[in-house]
């Protein structure tokens, strides 16, 4: 029997889409959350956490990495903001995952759901530390759908680095993903397992099954937002059901902000997916490891997903890789509530595509551009107080020069490290994206095959 204190199991579980006012124990009062807010009465919450990137490909990208999205090549994508189907480039051979170092450290690993960094074979996770995978490699709405412009090869559902199915029936999908989960903690149980369960939902098309779409009060996205609540239920009764919960830690997040619509929500933030407003960077955050991490906690010192790497590295028995440049930090003083701990970053920067648009640094966010979804964007210079303007409504850059001199400066430095296309700053520390030639999709559309799912179904992506 393992000692509680020796290499934790660790369960990774990363959302699609889920905002900052989605769940009960951060403010939502139309979502039935019980199962993740007993997790944060019995854990930490974190009420500054932020992700890497408003978008799926670079913040997950980042996550697994430690890394800022540009610093690894992943700011934009042949230009776009995610991965398509079939494109040629993805995360380099050469990165580092928080899985890899974890299967170094003896650890068994497997990553369900949706992985967003690459569909050809030199990139899916089976050859970045996963020992297995199942799931859709991409977005759940990059498949066939009825009456849509642009379509892709049917959606494939892989089974390590087979394709087991196209276009899946969604509705069940959580609940396979859930029974693959179990069975690999069950399978692993004497050994330190990682296991990286990266939900579908509440990404569009929202396809829920009947149990959660009958009872939620919030329609088909607060179903979505219960079924995800339900698969935590199922992995803590496990956890308990195994005797290992007092050496698993579990991580709770979502990988950008809400669009908004729906039904979704981002609390009191500006903002959404896609914008670096703070509602679409800045999410929720649950770390619950009974016995270790203090129950009940709140902890508003800055952290990122950044962070997770050199955190669960550490607490594996290894580190961080010394031979290149990282951006996260190890943030197990917060976790372990130590007296006195702080944020070990000095400033927090928001990156779309390849352009730098804002700056956290205390409680201060200063602005200097804004992407739209279909636009070059423009400039701007809007200063915040997040301590008193949470949502980010009243620009103070003219009462407080000194501070927008200060946060400018920061900016320029992470210029010249990480890189700013619009104002023509190459970065001097950046790693190059991975890169294949003659990439082939997964699958091929077949107009004989009648798919059952989806295509027929909705229209409903994004
Ligand atoms: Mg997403």
């Amino acid at each position: 029997m393992r000692e509680p204190t020796d290499q934790p199991n660790i369960i990774l579980i990363n959302c699609d889409d889920l905002g900052y006012g989605d769940l009960g124990c951060y403010g939502s009062e139309v979502n039935a959350t019980p199962f993740l807010d007993r997790m944060a009465a019995e854990g930490m919450r974190f009420t500054d956490f932020y992700i890497a990137s408003p978008v799926c490909s670079p913040s997950r990208g980042a996550m697994l990495t430690g890394c800022y999205p540009p610093r690894i090549g992943f700011g934009s994508f042949e230009g776009k903001w995610v991965l398509f189907p079939g494109q040629g480039v993805g995360l380099a051979p050469e990165e580092i995952t928080v899985a890899t170092l974890l299967k170094e450290r003896g650890y068994a690993t497997m990553n369900i759901g949706k992985w967003h960094c690459g569909d050809q074979p030199e990139f899916l996770p089976t050859r970045h530390g996963f020992d297995h995978y199942f799931g859709i490699p991409f977005s759940n709405d990059m498949g066939r759908h009825q009456n849509r412009e642009k379509q892709f090869p049917p959606l494939p559902l892989l089974h390590d680095e087979e394709v087991a199915e196209e276009q899946p029936e969604q509705e069940g999908l959580t609940e396979r993903y859930v029974e693959h989960a179990i069975r690999f903690v069950r399978q692993n149980q004497a050994k330190p397992f990682f296991l990286y369960l990266a939900h579908m939902h509440v990404h569009r098309p929202i396809l829920v099954s009947r149990r959660f779409a009958e009872r939620a009060q919030n329609g088909r996205y607060g179903a979505a937002v219960e079924c995800i609540d339900w698969a935590a239920g199922a992995l803590f009764h496990e956890l308990r059901e195994l005797g290992l919960d007092k050496n698993t830690l579990v991580v709770f997040t979502s990988d950008n902000g809400s669009r908004g619509d729906l039904g979704g929500s981002n609390g009191a933030l500006r903002g959404g997916k896609g914008t670096t407003w703070e509602g679409g960077q800045r999410l929720p955050f649950i770390a619950w490891w009974p016995g270790r991490i203090p129950a009940g906690q709140t902890c508003g010192e800055l952290t990122t997903s950044m962070d997770f790497l050199p955190t669960l590295a550490g607490l594996a028995g290894g580190r961080a890789p010394d031979d290149r440049i990282l951006d996260g930090k190890d943030i197990q003083p917060l976790l372990m509530g130590e007296p006195g701990a702080s944020s070990p970053h000095d400033a927090f920067f928001f990156y779309i595509r390849n352009n730098l648009e804002a700056v956290r640094c205390g409680k201060w966010k200063l602005h200097v551009f804004k992407t739209g979804w279909s636009d070059e964007g423009k400039s701007m210079l809007e200063l915040y107080d997040l301590e008193a303007d949470i949502g980010e409504t009243n620009d103070v850059s003219a009462q407080h020069p000194d501070v927008v001199a200060e946060l400018q400066a920061k900016l320029q430095a992470c210029r010249e490290d990480i890189g700013d296309e619009r104002t023509g700053v190459a970065g001097a520390n950046v790693r190059p994206i991975g890169k294949v030639d003659n990439p082939q999709p997964l699958t091929q559309f077949d107009p004989n095959c009648p798919y059952m799912w989806a295509e027929y179904d909705t229209e409903e992506v994004g």
